[in-house]
């Protein structure tokens, strides 16, 4: 047997060995399903399947990487590098790149991204003279967008009179013309949304046999993994793909099944022994990711919901600590009670910032987690916040680099033809959008042909039009005979980007030059690596591509040692040591808008599940008694999820004596804490602890002392027990490592610090209040 094939338990092997026919993996969360999938396709490629046969679908493009990584280190990396690895929008992106001509694109197509489809739908309202608050621009855009997950294009929506009275009934009789307008500008503009990418890929395999007979015989293996949270459209085209050969592994969990509101459907996994003969089922029961307390109590969550397939999850790993319930009396004291948490780990484990995460169910909550990690001086990253290429300077460079790419996109025009502010202003831009609309072409040909038309503008505006189209057509020029970076560079020079942003000389105005040239910076990598795979000047399509595609996660080097802040929908397929999930009260979590219905709920309850396997050592549940939402705070109420796990995996504090008025605890060293003193138990009878109100003294006290964003007041740090008058070279006694010298002191307040060098033990690093040292 190969050495890797021992990596893995019988239940395990069992699907990677079976290298033909369909197959279908359920089983739990953490029991190795995304190495069930890595090691096949190793395997696969050892039985002499060729890399170039093999198609490996995942939910986020860094999750192929690391697969990719590890059948590298297995098969050798020459060989991994043919394997086609990616989300469904990546790699069928590329496909729709050679395969554009075919449905009228031109192969240079832009990809829009949510913020372009958002605006272009906002600006499409205002022509129609449309009331904006009858037709909200981003529900019109997630219903379009759900007509396209299911595969519903204009004119069957037309033909389908339920959705078209629907529609009529909710005040919005005209969404199909909007709908109409929305598809023609993408196509004018060259444009595919992201729902296009797989809508355009079902029209491509369903319109054109011969290329979907060519894709079915390059991709003769194909594999998915969350194959629970494939949509419509992803479902049609895994189907049609793997139609001839029928070499079709996917793995899922039921009980992950977190994307239903996007349109996943849980069917997919249900329907999949009809829609293939002789599907071999497997089930992988073993966890290897959590202690048994973890999943057990995952398991009791679980188990409440009605519609599920049954499943059996063990573990052979240790009991491990009971889940920490606690409860706080604002979000204020919540991120303060995580950032202390994090904290006394660090100092009583020895752990990096990278072992933690913060989960939560809304993005909002961040704000009060970053501020408490902020003041402790701990390291933290956010993901699926405003992205780095969301941030408004990026998209202005990039705006410029896709015109370059493609002059027809609207959406990239609009935003920069007067930005930096170059005389062409909001009446002259109306009024090409109106010719463009009417000759049936794009702005950018509009402007190249005012003398050929009438138009109301007068000259000065025109020479200035034909001034920005001649800088982009120059920048074109450039990019014919240089790679992505020189051309990058010249356009934040040129446009006079960054003269506007110098101009400006606020903070944030250099905030903003250093993200530029953070850009710039990843660009020459992204030319730099280009040039190591293939002699090829990088190329600025493929950058683009990259970057519209790129998930948060993907921005993640993972060298940097930073806590993780993410919503528990990103966090879907990662595991970490320490998970705080927080926020748990009800409306919340579950969400208010999510308790309508059974199945909502039960959803609510999977992403809980999602969210509780994540952790591997120690997991903590926190909720507040009274929360600020929507600028107001209100009272909360302990989520029911909290009381649906069995109550001997939990162990409650009580909020305030754990850090707001915490007493010098009597332990020896800082390891070895004694928690009796820490936490109350929770009381023997009856459901969880219900919060207390607070008191209209204690609110008045709590809006007082909110931190602000810039963070002035910190209610945690405002002890003096545990200041102790150390200074470098001072000697002390410690009960149990004897004499020593202080070398360093950092930090204020409960979370002074100090190096110091035993004369026997060596040089170790003490929380001062855990340490009660002697000075000599
Ligand atoms: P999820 O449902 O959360 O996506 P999963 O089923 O995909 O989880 P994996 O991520 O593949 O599970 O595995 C969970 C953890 O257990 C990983 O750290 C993996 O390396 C480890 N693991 C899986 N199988 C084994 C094994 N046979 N021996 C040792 N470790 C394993
Ligand atoms: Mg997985």
């Amino acid at each position: 047997m190969e050495e890797y094939l021992a990596e893995l338990n019988d239940a395990q092997r069992a699907p990677v060995l079976q290298v033909d026919g369909p197959m279908i993996v359920i089983a739990g969360a953490g029991s190795g399903k995304t190495r069930v999938l890595t090691y096949r396709i190793a395997y696969l490629m050892h039985k002499g399947v060729d890399s170039f046969n093999i198609l490996s679908l995942t939910f986020t493009n860094k999750a192929a990487r690391e697969m990719k990584k590890r059948i590298a280190d297995i098969v050798g990396s020459s060989e991994a590098k043919n394997l086609w690895m990616g989300t469904f929008h990546s790699i069928f992106a590329k496909i729709l790149r050679f395969e554009a001509d075919k449905l009228g694109y031109p192969s240079n197509f832009t990809i829009y991204d949510t913020q372009d489809s958002q605006r272009l739908i906002a600006s499409i309202i205002k022509e129609m003279g449309l009331d904006k608050d009858i037709y909200k621009y981003k529900q019109v855009y997630s219903r379009i967008s759900s007509y396209k997950n299911s595969l519903i294009t204009v004119k069957a929506y037309f033909q389908n009179a339920e959705l078209v009275e629907a529609d009529a009934m909710a005040k919005r009789p005209r969404m199909g013309e909007i709908y109409q307008h929305y598809v023609d500008r993408c196509f004018k503009a060259g444009a595919m949304d992201f729902d296009d990418l797989l809508l355009k890929t079902n029209e491509l395999l369903n319109r054109f046999p011969d290329v979907l007979a060519k894709y079915q015989n390059r991709f003769r293996y194909i594999l998915v993994d969350e194959y629970q949270d494939t949509n419509h459209s992803q479902y049609l085209i895994v189907r049609a793909l793997s139609d001839k050969f029928q070499n079709i592994c996917v793995v899922g969990d039921d009980a992950q099944s977190i994307y239903a509101f996007r349109g996943a459907n849980i069917n997919n996994i249900l329907n999949f022994q009809r829609d293939y003969d002789n599907v071999q089922q497997y089930r992988l029961e073993q966890n290897y990711r959590s202690t048994k307390n973890i999943v057990e109590a995952a398991n009791s969550i679980i188990d409440k919901n009605k519609t599920k397939l049954d499943k059996v999850v063990w573990t052979a790993n240790d009991d491990g600590p009971k889940i920490i319930v606690n409860r706080l009396l604002t979000d204020g004291d919540e991120g303060r009670y995580v950032a202390s948490s994090i904290f006394e780990n660090q100092m009583q484990h020895q752990l990096g910032n990278g072992q933690f995460a913060v989960l939560y169910r809304t993005n909002a909550q961040s704000r009060a987690i970053e501020d408490a990690l902020r003041k402790r001086d701990i390291k933290y990253r956010i993901y699926g916040g405003l992205s780095f290429y969301q941030r408004k300077e990026i998209k202005d460079v990039l705006a410029y680099l896709r015109l370059v790419i493609n002059p027809k996109d609207e959406e990239a025009l609009k935003r920069v033809i007067n930005y930096p502010a170059r005389g062409i202003g909001a009446t002259t831009v109306d009024k090409l959008i109106v010719a463009a609309n009417h000759y049936d072409r794009s702005i950018f040909e509009v402007i190249e042909n005012l003398d050929r038309i009438n138009l109301k503008i007068n000259s000065g505006t025109k020479t200035r039009l034909e001034n920005f189209i001649n800088m982009i057509k120059s920048f074109q020029i450039t990019n014919e005979t240089s790679d992505a970076f020189v051309l990058a560079e010249m356009v934040a020079k040129k446009t006079g980007l960054l003269q506007e942003l110098k101009k400006d000389g606020t903070p944030e105005g250099i905030a903003r030059i250093e993200n530029i040239e953070e850009l710039l910076n990843g660009i020459r990598d992204f030319v730099e690596g280009q040039k190591e795979v293939a002699d090829v000047r990088g190329s600025l399509a493929e950058f683009l591509e990259d970057v519209a595609l790129a998930t948060d996660l993907d921005q993640d080097t993972g060298d940097d040692d930073r806590v993780a802040l993410m919503t528990i929908h990103l966090a879907k397929g990662l595991e970490f040591p320490y998970v705080y999930i927080v926020g748990m009260e009800e409306d919340l979590f579950p969400s208010g808008m999510s308790m309508n219905t059974r199945s909502e709920l039960e959803e609510e309850r999977r992403l809980f599940y999602v969210a509780l396997t994540r952790a591997e050592k120690q997991a903590y549940l926190t909720y507040t008694q009274s929360r600020y939402r929507w600028g107001k705070l209100v009272d909360a109420e302990p989520s029911r999820f909290i009381e649906e796990i069995d109550e001997k995996f939990l162990e409650y504090i009580t909020p305030i004596e754990s850090y707001r008025y915490k007493p010098l605890i009597d332990s020896d060293i800082f390891g070895e804490v004694d928690k009796s003193k820490l936490r109350l138990k929770k009381p023997v009878s009856g459901s969880p602890p219900l919060a207390h109100k607070p008191t209209e003294e204690q609110l008045r006290k709590l809006r007082k002392l909110r931190p602000t964003s810039s963070g002035t007041t910190d209610v945690s740090s405002n002890t003096n027990l545990f200041d102790q008058d150390l200074i470098p070279g001072t000697a002390v006694e410690h009960m149990r490592f004897g004499k020593g010298k202080i070398i360093k002191v950092e930090g204020v307040g409960q979370d002074k610090k100090a190096e110091i060098h035993f004369e026997k033990g060596g040089i170790k690093k003490l929380l001062l209040r855990f340490a009660k040292l002697k000075v000599l």
